[in-house]
């Protein structure tokens, strides 16, 4: 079994998620006591959250550099960035890298395609949605990208920031993300991309009034479940 570096902390959160998924998937293909290879790096999100504020992504970019090269000091063999929105800086900590970065809307995109659905939308952060770095990877892959209209990005933002980050799973924001999900689906989306690892903790559910919901975090750890196994 190959050895995964997890860059987490973004939340922590979601990162417990792929600790979880990660084990258990790779107990259920190989049986028994086998449990996954994993080493952690888990950053203090309130520095790098900062950073996205003042729009710093040169210096989250270096210091996400840093923290995957200790990844890769302690030998992993490919690096899993466990959040959408950090993929912004993907290609910054790719370069510094000799082993590969798993990129999760590569994983996502391929995902989709192969259950036949074409045009998607993206809930995500106000960075994933209205920023091109995530949208254009699906659209390189074939993907139409549908987003949510304003005044439901900033409810996802805010709900993702002050709620699910801090591990809050609040009845009104479900409801709330079902409003623009109903919405999404009127303007002809055939399935919701959950492209925050944090939103499967409010939409746990396989699909959403008749959509089906492709969460990034399970999506993202059984791509690095098929590397690990060499699958
Ligand atoms: N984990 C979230 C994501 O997948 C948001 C937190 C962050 O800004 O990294 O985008």
């Amino acid at each position: 079994m190959k050895t995964i570096g997890l860059l987490g902390g973004m939340s922590w959160e979601s990162t417990a998620l792929y600790y979880q998924h990660l084990n258990k998937a790779v107990q259920q293909r190989l049986g028994g006591l086998n449990s996954a290879q994993i080493i952690l790096n888990s950053v203090n999100f309130a520095e790098i959250e900062k950073l996205q504020q003042q729009g710093d992504w040169a210096q989250a970019a270096k210091i996400l550099q840093q923290e995957a090269q200790k990844l890769q000091c302690a030998e992993v063999d490919a690096i899993v960035l466990c959040t959408n929105t950090m993929h912004l800086v993907a290609p910054e900590i790719q370069q510094a890298m000799s082993v590969p970065l798993l990129h999760i809307a590569d994983a996502t995109a391929k995902h989709i395609l192969a259950q036949g659905i074409q045009r998607i939308a993206l809930l995500g952060t106000a960075f994933t949605m209205e920023q091109d770095f995530y949208k254009a990877r699906l659209i390189e892959h074939g993907l139409e990208v549908l987003i949510p209209q304003e005044k439901d990005r900033a409810t996802i933002h805010r709900t993702i920031y002050d709620e699910l980050c801090l591990g809050q799973v609040n009845a009104s924001s479900k409801q709330a993300f079902l409003n623009i999900i109903e919405g999404l689906k009127q303007q002809g989306a055939q399935g919701i991309i959950l492209g925050c690892t944090e939103i499967v903790m409010l939409l746990p559910e396989a699909e959403a009034c008749g959509l089906p919901l492709f969460d990034t975090t399970a999506i993202h750890v059984q791509a690095a479940v098929e590397f690990m196994l060499g699958e």
